[in-house]
This record gives structure tokens, sequence and C-alpha cells, in this order.
């Protein structure tokens, strides 16, 4: 727009010069006065430009300004933007701290270790349990036992005191299953003491090879048949001072023979009776005469035979050496070493043998009241 207004003000002036052309003064007065107007005329032309320059600069300013102001405003809307969204940030974020810090708060402490699975093994004992204490636990133990093995027994099978007696010699280090599977060769071919006396040794070797230590037992089965048959008129004698003098016979396996084929009363320390009766701490003692000394102050003298059955049964069947199933004890409320074993119901349960684990017993010809099976013959081969 500056510009146009200065070309038709320079337009105007030349027209009116070729007019006027022979007069020099005039000329020269219209040229002065057309310098002297040009002069105005280039001043005004550079007003216009100057004031579009500073329009411009203005503009420009202006513009700059306003990009300024955009810039600032854009700056401060983001630096809000940002703020807001920081302190929106820290906002959430205290929350969510406070949050877990009221969580944490009221939340049950975890715990530092699982929880046990086994109970306390046994109480610290207050004071020392008194004679007559002991007594009373033992005989309940013992009326306990009575309940859950109603039909215990030897668990030998043998026809005669002659059958029990070499029976029980055979049983060492080994178990009654394999005595029982073992036996019926062996009184088929000699069923008297005379007979067994008689015999060729390597061949009740080869019978009897299944129980281990084959030659020691022959010796002492066939020494004490010797002895019977000398001494006792072929006949097991029925006093516990005789039979101890028979090869092989010793306390435990005269207290057998007394208590099951005389009916004599007697306390039978096996591996396993010694093991409960420490267990149920009715003595601490090891020897197994000092242990049936013991255990026989505690029971009147009708008890011991069944007593012993009893608590050998238990030892096979539940409170076994290395682990007792205790979760599966009938007496484990009256047991001092409660725990010792698996005490799970149900991995204990997992852990009862013969028919309370539904499985076969060790006689091959169990009594008429055993809630078992039969132990199966022993395998050919
Ligand atoms: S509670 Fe355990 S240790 Fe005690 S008698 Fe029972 S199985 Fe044996």
């Amino acid at each position: 727009m500056a510009a146009a207004s200065h070309d038709s003000a320079v337009g105007e002036h030349a027209s009116s010069a070729p007019g006027k052309a022979t007069n020099r003064t005039a000329l020269g007065r219209s040229k002065a006065l057309t310098v002297k107007k040009t002069t105005p005329a280039k001043k005004t032309a550079a007003a216009p430009a100057k004031k579009s320059a500073t329009s411009a600069k203005k503009t420009a300013a202006k513009k700059s300004a306003a990009t300024k102001a955009a810039a600032t405003k854009a700056v401060v809307k983001k630096a809000a933007v940002t703020k807001a969204a920081a302190t929106k940030a820290v906002a959430k974020k205290t929350a969510v701290t406070k949050a877990a810090a009221k969580k944490t708060a009221t939340a049950k402490p975890a715990p530092t270790k699982p929880a046990p699975t086994k109970p306390p093994t046994k109480k610290p004992p207050t004071k020392p349990e008194s004679h007559t204490a002991l007594v009373r636990r033992a005989r309940r133990i013992n009326r306990e036992l009575a309940e859950v093995y109603s039909y215990a027994h030897p668990e030998l099978d043998f026809e005669n005191p002659f059958e029990l007696l070499v029976a029980t010699v055979l049983s060492a280090q080994t178990t009654d299953l394999r005595v029982n599977q073992t036996t019926p060769r062996l009184f088929a071919a000699y069923p008297t003491p005379e007979d067994l006396a008689a015999a060729v040794p390597e061949e009740v070797e080869e019978l009897i090879r299944p129980t281990g230590f084959f030659r020691a037992k022959t010796k002492s089965i066939m020494g004490l048949s010797k002895a019977l048959r000398d001494d006792f008129g072929g006949e097991v004698p029925g006093r516990v001072e005789d039979l101890v003098k028979l090869p092989g016979v010793g306390r435990k396996t005269a207290f057998v023979v007394l208590g099951n084929a005389f009916g004599v009363p007697g306390i039978t320390v096996d591996t396993h009776f010694g093991r409960l009766v420490r267990r149920w701490k009715w003595t601490e003692e090891t020897d197994p005469e000092k242990v049936e000394t013991a255990v026989a102050a505690l029971f009147p003298k009708s008890e011991w035979t069944m007593l012993s059955h009893r608590v050998i049964f238990h030892g096979r069947r539940i409170c076994h050496s290395r682990k007792p199933a205790c979760g599966a004890c009938p007496i484990a409320e009256l047991c001092p070493s409660y725990g010792e074993g698996e005490t799970d119901p149900e991995k204990a349960k997992k852990l009862l043998k013969y028919e309370m684990g539904g499985l076969p017993g060790q006689r091959l010809k169990p009594p008429p009241d055993y809630p078992g099976r039969p132990a199966p013959p022993l395998a050919e081969g």
C-alpha cells in the first residue's frame, strides 16, 4: 500500500512538465520545483518505507511478541500441564504409598517360618512321674492295647512245645514270617526231638538256610534235640532253669515257650518290647533282664504273657523302630514319645503293617480270630 501512493505522486508531476518546456526559467523553476518537489517526494516515499519498515518492524515485533507470548503461554501451559501431571503423579504415588502403608499396618505379619507340621513331642515334665502314676499309665496302655489287639498271639506257627522251641531258636536275626515259611518242611522231615537229633547236619542246614546263620542254628536245634532225647525223655521241660541249659536257649526263648506252650506267665523282652517300654518311659534299662524285672514290677503276673504279645504286636504294626506311626497310634495320648514318628494321620496310616495296613500277617496258620490274611508260603526257587 505505501509503494502504490508513492508512484501516483510522481506521475502527477511528470504530466505537467511538457506543457511549459520553452520557458527555461519556468522550466528551471519547474525543474527546481520538480527537484524541490521531488525531494519531499523522496522524503515522502522514504517515510512510508520507513513507516512500512517500522510497521513491518512493529508487525514483526508484534508477531515476535505474539510468538513470544504464545511460546511463553505454551511454555506456561506446558509447565502447568507438567506441574499438574507431576502433582497428580505425586498425589497418586502418595495415595498408593499411603494405601500400601495402611495395608501393611492392617495386614497380619507374615510368618517368619513355616507352621510346624508336628506338634511338640512332649511337654517338659513339671515333676518326675511317681511310681503310682507310672503304674496307672502303664496299665492303661496295656488295657488300650488289649482292646486294639484282642487277637494278639505268638506269631510263630507251631503244633507242640517242641516245634515252638525249635521255631523260637530259628527266629533269631530273622522274621517270624521267614521262620514260618521254613519250618513246615523241617518238621515234616523231623517231627520229634529224636528224629532231629539223628539227622544229617548238612541236610538240616539246607532246610533251614532261608532263616540265615543256618550252620550255627543247625548246631543249636540238633544239640537241644539230643539234650531233650537224652536228659528229658524226649519232652520239653516246663521250668525256666532247665530250658536255659539247652543249647541256643536263653531267657527270652524260655519265656516264649513257657508262656505259650505251658501257660506259665513270662515277659518276653525282644527288640520291639525293649524299644517300646523305653519310649513309654516304663524303664530306662537296656539290658533285657533288667527290663524284664522293671516291667514285671508294674503288672500282675497273670498279665505278663499277653502283655508281651500286645507290646510286640504294637511294635511290629505301629510303633516301628525308625518311623513310628504316631498319627495313627491308639495310645498317643499316653505316650511321652509322641511325635518321635509321623504325626500326620494320613501319612501315618500308610506306615501301618500286617492286618493294620491290609497286608498278610506273619503266620501261615493264624488263629481263627485273627482278622488279617495268612502269610504266603515260601516262594519256590
Ligand atoms: S505315640 Fe508314637 S512313639 Fe508313642 S507308642 Fe505311639 S507310635 Fe510309638
